[in-house]
């Protein structure tokens, strides 16, 4: 199931966190991995766990808002592991705090839509000439639940970057289908991972948010991981500009 032998697989933000779990699955479904982020320490990390199991896998950094990064890093892949198959624009977040629209400074507005939206068009801009040269390729982006319903809490700018998101995926899905290229979405809520933890979360309010999932517990980095597989493997070959909502029902997008 899910084999991802001979592939190589691209995680952009896969120092820690949802791109780390996503880097080790596809590393022991038997692709070679480039694990990226801006942390070589917690690079050379992820590396290692996945060569202790027999996966492959380089490290690789640069900033994915800057395209001459992201062109040199192809460069070093392209050299070392060959062309890539499968790419997870998964690097993104927001240091925002949820504020009224018009307190929102611009720098701030700037940084989310940088950080998620631009940074995932760069991204795809790199890799995918070669995808649709070569006739085939999975491209997966990684949205949010913030990105899927409007709230007065939420976080503005992450939320409206995470919905352009949504939209440059389906508007590249159809670009690009005609050249056997399938790009999908992947919108996740409330993962626990090491910058997220439940400790951070007062007492009181676990009980009420865990409640607001019908699947009755929080998220885990591996629960990404396993819909990201699905849709880079060819077990979704007739499966584009979907947006895959892993969020233990807590938003139901219709
Ligand atoms: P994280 O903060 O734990 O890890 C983010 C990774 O992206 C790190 O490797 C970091 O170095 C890298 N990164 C960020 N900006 C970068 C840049 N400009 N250049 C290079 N690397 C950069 O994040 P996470 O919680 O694992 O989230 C991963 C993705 O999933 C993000 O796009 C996030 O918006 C999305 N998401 C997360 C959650 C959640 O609950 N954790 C929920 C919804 C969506």
């Amino acid at each position: 199931m899910h084999d991802l032998s001979k592939k190589v697989a691209l995680v952009t933000g896969s120092s820690r966190g949802i791109g780390a779990a996503i880097a080790l699955l596809f590393a022991e479904q038997g692709a070679k991995v480039v694990v990226h982020g801006r942390d070589r320490e917690a690079l050379a990390a992820v590396q290692a766990t996945i060569n202790k199991t027999g996966g492959q896998a380089m490290p690789a950094t640069g900033d994915v808002t800057s395209f001459g990064d992201l062109e040199a890093m192809r460069g070093r892949v392209e050299a070392e592991y060959g062309a890539v198959d499968v790419l997870v624009a998964n690097a993104g977040g927001s240091t925002s705090r949820p504020q009224p629209i018009e307190e929102i400074t611009e720098g701030s507005w700037r940084a989310d839509i940088d950080t998620n939206l631009t940074a995932t068009f760069l991204t795809i801009k790199s890799f995918l000439p070669g995808m649709k040269e070569r006739g085939s390729g999975s491209i997966i982006t990684m949205s949010s639940a913030a990105g899927r319903r409007a709230h007065a809490h939420t976080l503005v700018a992450y939320a409206a970057a995470k919905t352009g998101v949504q939209i440059l995926t389906q508007d590249l899905a159809a670009q690009a289908g005609p050249y056997g290229v399938r790009v999908n979405c992947i919108a996740p809520e409330m993962i626990l991972t090491e910058k997220n933890q439940l400790q951070q979360i007062p007492q009181e309010q676990q009980q009420a948010l865990i409640q607001s999932h019908p699947l009755r517990r929080f998220g885990t980095p591996e629960d990404v991981a396993r819909a990201a597989l699905y849709l880079a493997s060819d077990d979704s070959s007739w499966v584009t500009g979907v947006i895959l909502d892993v969020n233990g029902g807590a938003v139901m997008a219709t």
